[in-house]
């Protein structure tokens, strides 16, 4: 099982999608569906500039969409 990111990167302007397999921390960092929470501390970087897209929940919102997949 893995999570799909659908990333617009504001920095670099670069769209891509990216998928991570699950650990704990990623699935607690994706689940903004049920609990509207974005974790902040684990970092989601950008795949081609490496800036960090989740410094806070409205940088989240803006540059990327999760896609979980069953
Ligand atoms: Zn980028």
């Amino acid at each position: 099982m893995g999570v799909n990111y659908s990333i617009d990167c504001r920095h670099c302007g670069q769209h891509s999608d990216y998928t991570t397999y699950t650990d704990a921390r990623t699935m607690r960092c994706a689940d903004i569906d049920s609990s509207m929470h974005v974790d902040t501390e684990f970092a989601i970087r950008c795949p081609v500039c490496r800036s960090k897209l989740n410094t806070t929940e409205a940088d989240f919102r803006a540059q990327v969409r999760v896609v979980r997949q069953a």
